[in-house]
């Protein structure tokens, strides 16, 4: 277990001196009241905005005004209390949330004032840590971020299984343990049983080999940060004197690792504001725990603890529904939620035959209800438990041609064999990027393996240099096998023969009317030589290799036209790509689309209405993980626990809905081949709901629908 030492006291560092001649007289008291802020604020969320006296928690239920408090405070420390933003720093949850959340404070601040303002996710702020201390952490200054999917391969190859039920175990294990940061002398000792036993045994081998490789996976831009902060104390004060105030949205939802980083940050002036609600925790299966939440009380006795009660989002039915669901929890803390926005429509239930019926439903439903209100299609979202929902719904709504957007959920440059064939593009544009080297040398297996890596990694890191710098000059003392240099060898010349073309162009090197030696004839002679067909094909049944294949494909025919189109060179191209996948994944304009996204995804977000789909037994409470079946006490106790979780998803969709909801289950559902007979779930239950017998043509009540028609045929 890694120690974290007792709360620190940074002596004689009072980082605060800047901030502290500021504060002579606390600032609330010498403002008039509610000069400063915006005027719709309650009370209670005034009082948020304008405590600086110490750290403050607040704590309250779903729209309630949570994050608007957030976005209110940073405006106010940065206008009102000249707080330079360079020393203000917002964590949120996602980095959709960041983006909003950026949006609504660049609307309430002067431009100038917000130069170097930090809002953004914990894990941004880890990287941003780690760019700057990256020596201290052991790594070089190009170290490489693998992301969620190579990680994985890489456990999977220390693992050597094919399980994929094994390997999502072992991989979150290794999660947690770094999440609850425990390296791997800890996690030995803590394993409980052989499965623990061999999971601590390959976390000790991956995080050799992400140190060998010079990587970091997503959970080390957390752990090392807290790490780093803890152990080194004059790296602490001066991180702790570049953030002045800090603020946390969704506190619930933290780990014991992003609470060390916000202890850490904060130092003794404990400037910090942070909001939650327990009854929105829904991330204890990656390490979060609402005790956080408890745990800021006893560990800041001065914490100023404020409590909302007026939910500004939902009309009351909609409320009425959530408080029923979530009071079948046990209480942690107490809470009211009310609303004035009116009783509402009632929340209707449908029963459906199968989830195709469900989804063509829907899609009529909703678009007729699009026309009746006269929405956009942006107003309206279909929420789910699993990503795989989507599917059905997706085809549903594409036939009726409504547009869409799935948020959750795989874009196209997230495809293995996408990103398979952009690390060759990648490793051929850099030939420093670690995990574009692994990725390209590994896949198809072309004899470089495990074995090979290791060593070539262990030079590198010795040497610090990349992997291919040591892979050109490979030498006998590195790799005693000739059969293993070969293998690097021919590789390393592959790689060498496009590189020395990838900066032609493809229009004057040609003879007149034949097409040069450009980015289009190159990509197609890589095709050929990486053999990536044949790969798929050896790989997956032929449906989906011929599916995975044609992505290929489509990767490579946008890319010969964009050459074409713009002229572009391979390396320019490359870079282009870049740009494209970043922009691809940020979502910045929203377009008029129903939203699709899990629960999960949901979080934080509204919309005027909403279905949420497939609740159902089994899928909204979630079938059981290792605990079902499991009739030992703690069995029993963790599957209670899995419940309550599950009602707070359940409580989080419901809270998404601002005018209505519509709540529908399926009486069967297509499991692989079979029909499966399904239950209503027993939240529909409680939220003291029935369920009705025939699904409504519309949405709206007939006699409302009626009036609007004729209103609008008046028009
Ligand atoms: P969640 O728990 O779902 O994250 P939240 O507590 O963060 O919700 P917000 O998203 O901040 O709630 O607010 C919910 C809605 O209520 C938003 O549309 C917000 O603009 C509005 N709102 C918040 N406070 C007020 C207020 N004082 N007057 C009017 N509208 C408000
Ligand atoms: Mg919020």
């Amino acid at each position: 277990m890694v120690q974290i030492p007792p709360y620190p006291t940074p002596s004689g560092q009072d980082t605060g001196a800047h901030h502290g001649a500021r504060r002579t007289t606390p600032l609330h008291s010498v403002l008039p009241a509610g000069a400063t802020v915006d005027p719709n604020l309650n009370p209670r969320q005034r009082e948020a905005v304008l405590y600086l006296d110490g750290p403050c928690l607040v704590l309250a239920g779903a729209g309630s005004g949570k994050t608007r408090v957030i976005t209110q405070k940073i405006a106010y420390l940065l206008r009102e209390c000249s707080y330079p933003a360079r020393q203000v720093v917002a964590l949120t949850f996602t980095n959709k949330a960041a983006r909003e959340m950026n949006e609504r404070v660049r609307a309430l601040v002067n431009p100038q004032w917000l130069r170097g303002l930090t809002v953004g996710t914990f894990h941004s702020l880890g990287l941003r840590f780690l760019r700057e201390e990256y020596a201290s952490a052991g790594l070089k200054r190009g170290f490489s971020i693998l992301d969620a999917h190579d990680a994985q391969a890489l456990v999977q190859e220390l693992l050597a299984t094919t399980d994929r039920a094994r390997l999502r175990a072992v991989q979150q294990t290794i999660s947690l343990w770094k999440n609850a940061l425990l390296d791997p002398d800890g996690a030995a000792h803590a394993a409980r049983d052989a499965n623990e036993a061999e999971a601590a045994r390959t976390y000790r081998s991956y995080q050799a080999t992400l140190m060998a490789y010079q990587s970091v996976d997503f959970d080390d831009l957390i752990r090392l940060p807290a790490q780093m902060l803890a152990a080194d104390a004059p790296l602490r004060a001066r991180w702790q004197s570049r953030v002045q105030y800090l603020l946390v949205d969704e506190y619930q939802d933290t780990n014991v690792c992003q609470y060390q980083i916000v202890r850490l940050l904060c130092g003794d002036r404990a400037m910090f504001t942070a909001v939650g609600d327990d009854d929105q925790a829904i991330y204890a299966w990656r390490g979060a725990t609402s005790e956080n939440l408890a745990q800021l009380g006893r560990d800041y006795p001065q914490l100023r603890l404020i409590k909302l009660e007026q939910n500004y989002r939902s009309v009351q039915r909609i409320l009425q529904a959530a408080n029923e669901v979530i009071s079948h929890n046990p209480k942690a803390f107490e809470k009211t939620l009310w609303s004035d926005l009116g009783l509402g429509d009632p929340i209707r239930v449908t029963p459906m035959d199968s989830d195709l019926a469900e989804a063509e439903s829907i899609a009529m439903r909703l678009s007729a209800s699009r026309f009746e209100r006269q929405a956009q299609w942006k107003d309206f979202a279909v929420l789910y438990r699993g990503n795989h929902q989507s599917r059905v719904m997706e085809q549903a709504l594409r036939n009726l041609r409504i547009p869409y957007t799935v948020s959750g959920g795989q874009s196209f440059f997230d495809k293995a064999e996408v990103r398979d064939m952009l690390s060759w593009l990648r490793l051929i544009a850099n030939e420093d990027e670690d995990p574009a080297f692994i990725r390209a040398a590994t896949t198809p297996r072309r004899g470089i393996g495990q074995g090979t890596l290791q060593a070539l990694g262990t030079e590198a890191a010795h040497r610090g240099v990349s992997l291919f710098t040591v892979a050109v000059e490979v030498t006998e003392a590195i790799l005693p096998a000739a059969r293993q240099r070969q293998a690097v060898q021919d590789f390393v010349k592959l790689i060498q023969n496009f590189q020395a073309r990838a900066t032609n162009r493809e229009t004057p090197a040609g003879i007149a009317g034949e097409p040069g030696d450009g980015a289009g004839r190159i990509l197609d002679d890589l095709l050929t030589a990486v053999n990536y067909e044949r790969h798929l094909y050896d790989l997956f049944d032929d449906r989906q290799a011929q599916s995975r294949w044609t992505n290929v494909l489509d990767l490579t025919d946008w890319l010969k036209r964009k050459a074409a189109e713009d002229d572009m060179t391979l390396l320019e191209l490359v870079q282009h790509v870049a740009l494209v996948t970043m922009l691809d994944r940020s979502e910045d304009d929203e377009p008029d689309a129903v939203k699709l996204s899990t629960l999960h995804a949901s979080k934080g977000l509204e919309f005027p209405y909403v279905y949420l789909i497939g609740v159902e037994e089994g899928l909204l409470p979630h079938r059981g993980g290792t605990d079902e079946g499991d009739d030992s006490e703690a069995g029993a106790a963790a599957q209670v626990r899995r419940i309550e979780e599950e009602r707070r998803l359940m409580y989080v969709g419901i809270t998404r809905a601002q005018r209505t909801l519509q709540v529908s289950w399926c009486r069967k559902r297509r499991r692989g081949r079979d029909d499966v007979a399904c239950e209503p779930s027993r939240f529909i239950d409680e939220m003291g709901l029935q369920a009705e017998a025939a699904p409504p043509a519309g949405d709206m009540e007939p006699d409302r629908t009626l009036g609007l028609l004729k209103a609008l045929l008046k028009k």
